[in-house]
Parts: C-alpha cells; sequence; structure tokens
C-alpha cells in the first residue's frame, strides 16, 4: 500500500512537470511494453549514434511477463480456450469435434467439475490437449483471503494431478478477476502463468451460435487467446464451422502452452530498440484484468 502511495504520488508530481498523454488507468504499475515507440528519440544522426546509444543503455532488469491476454507471434497460430467444464454431456461433443478437426486447445477446468466427471477430463488430456486450473469452484478470488485462493488452487492442482497425471501449468482468475498481488504470488507459489483473453464471444451470455461464431472471427488474428465456455450448448454448436472459418482464413490452432512458446519479441522497428536480447515471450495486452467473462 505504502509503495502504491508513492507511485500515486510520484504521478501527481510529474503530471505537474510534464505534459502526460496517457489517459488515467487504474493499473498503471507494468513494465513499459517494448512496443511504445513514442518515447523513442527520433533518428537524426547517423545509425552508429543509435547502436552506440543502444549498447550502453543498461539492460533494464525487466521481469518476464507473467499475464497474457494474448501472444506476439509471426505466425497465423491461435489458443482456442474452453473454461468451467468439464460438462457431462457437452464436453464430449466438442472432443468429437475437436478430434475430427485434428486440432488440440486448453481447458481451464474447474476442481468440482473434474471431481465430477474425472473420465471426461482424462479422455480431453489423452488426447493432446492442454489441461489447466480454473479453480476449484468459481469464485470472486479479488475478494478472497490468501489462505482461501491457496486453497481453491491446491485443490484443483491436485485434483488435475490425480486425474490426468500430470500438474497444470497455466491459470486463468474466474471472471478475469485477480489483483496485482495475487498474480504474483500464485506465479511464485503455483508456477502458474495467468492467462487471459483477448477474444470474447460473450457466449455466457448464450447469444446463439451465429453470434459467438461471428464474434471470435471477427476479432481474432494471429495470436489471438480465445474464450469460450464448453458448459453452453450454443457455443458447441458454433464451434465446428467457426474452426473451419478460421481455418480457412489461414489460422492455426494451438494450445495456449504451445502459443506462448511461440512467442517472438515485440519489436516492429529494429531503430533504437535494445530489447532483442530479452526473452519477451509475449505482449500483455490492455485488456481489463477484471470482466465478467473467464
Ligand atoms: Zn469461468
Amino acid at each position: 500500500m505504502a509503495n502504491y502511495r508513492l507511485l500515486l504520488c510520484c504521478a501527481a508530481t510529474l503530471s505537474f512537470t510534464v505534459p502526460l498523454t496517457a489517459q488515467f488507468t487504474p493499473a498503471p504499475k507494468r513494465v513499459k511494453p517494448v512496443h511504445s515507440t513514442e518515447a523513442a528519440p527520433r533518428p537524426t544522426a547517423s545509425s552508429n549514434v543509435q547502436t552506440e546509444a543502444a549498447s550502453k543503455t543498461p539492460a533494464p532488469p525487466k521481469e518476464p511477463p507473467i499475464t497474457f491476454n494474448s501472444v506476439h507471434v509471426d505466425s497465423p497460430y491461435i489458443a482456442m480456450t474452453f473454461d468451467d467444464g468439464p460438462s457431462a454431456t457437452l464436453t464430449p461433443k466438442l472432443l468429437d469435434i475437436l478430434a475430427a478437426h485434428h486440432m488440440k486447445v486448453t481447458f481451464f477446468v474447474l476442481g468440482e467439475m473434474v471431481a465430477e466427471h474425472p473420465e471426461i477430463l482424462a479422455r480431453a488430456a489423452q488426447e493432446g490437449h492442454e489441461i489447466a486450473s480454473h479453480s476449484w469452484s468459481h469464485p470472486n478470488l479479488a475478494k478472497m483471503s490468501q489462505e482461501s485462493v491457496r486453497s481453491q488452487l491446491q485443490r484443483t492442482d491436485d485434483e488435475i494431478k490425480n486425474t490426468t497425471g500430470k500438474r497444470p501449468t497455466l491459470f486463468r482468475p474466474p471472471y478475469g478477476s485477480i489483483t496485482e498481488r495475487q498474480k504474483r504470488w500464485i506465479h511464485d507459489e503455483f508456477g502458474y502463468d495467468i492467462i487471459l483473453w483477448d477474444v470474447d464471444p460473450l457466449d455466457w451470455k448464450r447469444p446463439g451460435p451465429a453470434v459467438v461464431r461471428n464474434r471470435i472471427l471477427k476479432e481474432t488474428r494471429a495470436g489471438s487467446i480465445v474464450l469460450s465456455h464448453d458448459i453452453h450448448p450454443g457455443t458447441i454448436e458454433a464451434m465446428p464451422s467457426t474452426f473451419d472459418e478460421l481455418e480457412a482464413k489461414g489460422f492455426k490452432f494451438v494450445t495456449v502452452s504451445e502459443l506462448l512458446g511461440m512467442a517472438t519479441p515485440v519489436t516492429p522497428h529494429p531503430k533504437a530498440e535494445p530489447a532483442e536480447k530479452t526473452p519477451a515471450k509475449a505482449a500483455p495486452s490492455a485488456v481489463p484484468t477484471s470482466s465478467p467473462g473467464g
């Protein structure tokens, strides 16, 4: 809290001396993304000067990101994700569709659902899909004590391990609701990357298969993480044509961990940018960390 107040004070002081152009955002603490080129000085001298300046700049102590809304990739790969299952009837249907399309996705499962349908999760894992944690019972973590959150995550971690033989490495907070502090200790304790999304068809409102499909087709780009739920019939109904049309657009499907592994540094312009040495595996984008989805 003291640090945050200090930050606020600094920001307030700065705003008197420098015309800050950034609009107010609730969480300005993150390291500046590599793609912000506005701050770079205009190259007026020779390129020698630039490289010298770049080489003299000490490498910033940049922490690797632990939260991802999407991933910066050079190829048209995307990750489809399905939350809140496994569902007794709908998840097997989805698994059939995925098998027919020869594609792998990521399931963010609830521990209590896994306990009810372990055989469905075992099948999903056996067929090559990634299994990730979405908490035990879908609470709003941001409002919970650390001990309660830890219990939600540990029980789910154990349930997934007992069912599939593997512990998850990814976590998606229910509703996307999580504090910066929680992200950090969850990452440190469980080793999870925190996975949000950049494409949300709002399928939990059950708008009908055509709407779900059209929203996904409109918003998806290379590196997207697409949020859906395998507990809504309309979502499952939308998937065959959604997959067909995404494929027709040239997209290829991978799991979230595979997508993270494909990340390339966000350096569209090689000028005055020493960031190529940093293993920037992805670009956390500015999607709110709390939304009704997830
Ligand atoms: Zn959810």
